[in-house]
């Protein structure tokens, strides 16, 4: 019996799947949701890589990101504009660029020819996000924003939508039928990290759950990438969190750089500077020749 037909927690399974969310399902064994997004390939051997800094700060920073994303081969510019932080005074240091940022960031995809992917965090700024980005990410405290889901769905805009760190599996595959039952299928699923229970906060803020790639991969088609940088927080375990996740199988990578981590102006204990983001990339080709996959 698969194990996807008896999952521990009981709360999930591929029949209670094919019949509560018909659209994510997979439709048999083999079949994977192949789609292409600004000329890279999703659903196939290539393990497309999502790098750049957790906020889109100044143009100066997003530029000279853009540059060494590009030099460094990977697929896809990452940044946000639009962010969901703790702190809500835009005196503290942690205030968003909003439009500006969107900007900058389309600045960064003319000169250096490297799609882009921002956060939506709002029906409202579809619109101006769309003129710019590639992708559209809906981060993990809206993943079940089911209007959200929806509008960003109408857009036909490739979608990467992210595990809430408190959801089932079951719940994210719900809110990606939202996305589905508007007509776009072209969606990627993240696993970013779970919360963990209190005794073990002294390691970590969330775990990277590496079992919900295979879990996921056996209920839908869909790619399902990770996010090793939201998941540790912290950098020093990005490079063997990342060789786990291709070995679990996933489609993709989210890598947060920073030229100067330590004055990244969100989440400063979390990107990779450029020279360790080159080695994890390097070191990442090696285990996909072990998988049959290709990185960069
Ligand atoms: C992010 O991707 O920058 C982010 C805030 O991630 P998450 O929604 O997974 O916390
Ligand atoms: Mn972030």
């Amino acid at each position: 019996m698969a194990i996807a037909n008896k999952f521990p927690g009981k709360d999930i399974s591929i029949e209670d799947i094919k019949t509560k969310f018909p659209l994510v399902a997979k439709k048999n064994k083999q079949h994977k949701s192949k789609f292409t997004v600004s000329g890279v390939e999703f659903g196939s051997k290539l393990i497309p890589v999502f790098a750049g800094p957790n906020m889109v700060e100044s143009e100066k920073l997003i530029l000279n990101c853009a540059k060494n994303v590009k030099k460094a081969g990977a697929h896809f510019l990452r940044g946000g504009a639009f962010k969901p932080l703790t702190f809500p005074y835009r005196s503290s240091k942690y205030y968003e660029t909003r439009e500006d940022g969107i900007k900058w960031l389309k600045k960064a995809r003319d000169k250096f020819e490297i799609p882009i992917i921002t956060e939506i965090m709002e029906e409202r700024y579809l619109d101006i996000i769309c003129k710019s980005a590639d992708i559209l990410q809906i981060g993990s405290r809206n993943m079940q924003n089911l209007e959200l889901l929806r509008e960003a769905s109408k857009t036909k805009k490739p979608i990467i939508l992210k595990r809430h760190f408190g959801s089932s599996l079951r719940d994210l595959l719900g809110a990606a039928e939202h996305i589905l039952v508007e007509g776009n299928f072209k969606l990627i699923l993240c696993e970013r990290g779970v919360s963990i229970p209190h005794t073990h906060k002294s390691t970590s803020r969330f775990a990277l759950d590496l079992q919900a790639i295979p879990a996921l991969k056996e209920l839908t088609s869909f790619p399902i990438i990770s996010d090793p940088s939201h998941a540790s927080f912290w950098s020093p375990w990005v490079p063997s969190l990342t060789y786990a996740s291709i070995a679990a199988g996933c489609d993709g990578l989210i890598i947060e750089m920073h030229p100067n981590p330590s004055k990244s102006k969100v989440d400063p204990l979390q990107p990779l500077n450029y020279k360790k983001f080159k080695d994890v990339i390097k070191q990442s080709r090696k285990i996909c020749k072990i998988f049959k996959r290709k990185i960069i």
